[in-house]
């Protein structure tokens, strides 16, 4: 039997990319799968520390192996905001109004290298290990494009003409930055399990 492993978000967006990259070698549930509806609060000041926060809490709720994505935008002519606090930068969870705020920082803004990054930790038997993802791009003037989430449609990776939002799911998730930490991740429990 395939074994269980948890994947700490309620993030339904992360849980499907997730999903189509994890493959069919492991029963894959969420927190809602395993009845956990309570927010985890992300106190940390890396995106490690509050990923390790995420896969923490369960693992000491359930000790089940399990991990935990944290990830965001780090757009450097804005010091590395949003960064951390990607969710919720302009103090509301609105995906739009957030963007709306680095678009907004941005204008007349000559400078507009940025890259998503996204640490995993992960839980297994009991040990605790992390992989991290990075893709680097750009940060354009007006939101395009309708798939994805969050700041997908202002942002273009290096070496394309498409957003994150115009492209297909299978692209996205063949070079997004929680891609490559995934990558790490299914090498590691390839030899592990
Ligand atoms: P977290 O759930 O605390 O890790 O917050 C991640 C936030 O970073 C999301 O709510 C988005 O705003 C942003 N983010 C992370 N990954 C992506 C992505 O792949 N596309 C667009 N936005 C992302």
């Amino acid at each position: 039997m395939s074994p269980l492993l948890v994947f700490a978000t309620h993030n339904a967006h992360k849980l499907e990319e997730v999903q189509a990259m994890m493959g069919d070698g492991f029963l894959l549930k969420s927190l809602t799968d395993i009845g956990f509806d309570e927010d985890i609060a992300e106190t940390g000041s890396t995106f490690q520390a509050n990923a390790q926060l995420k896969s923490k809490a369960i693992f000491d709720r359930f000790g089940f192996n399990c991990f935990a994505d944290d990830s965001g935008l780090v757009v450097d002519a804005l010091h590395g905001e949003p960064g951390i606090y990607s969710a919720r930068y302009s103090g509301s969870r609105d995906p739009k109004t957030n963007l709306e705020l680095v678009l907004q920082k941005m204008e007349h803004q000559q400078q507009r290298s940025a890259r998503f990054v996204s640490v995993i930790s992960l839980i297994w038997e009991g040990e605790h290990y992390f992989f991290e993802g990075r893709v680097e791009g750009s940060i354009i003037e007006k939101p395009t494009g309708l798939a994805g989430f969050g700041y997908d449609p202002i942002f273009i990776p290096d070496g394309y003409d498409l957003t994150f939002a115009e492209m297909e799911a299978a692209e996205k998730n063949r070079i997004s930055h929680r891609a490559l930490a995934m990558q790490q991740i299914l090498d590691f429990l390839k030899q592990h399990s």
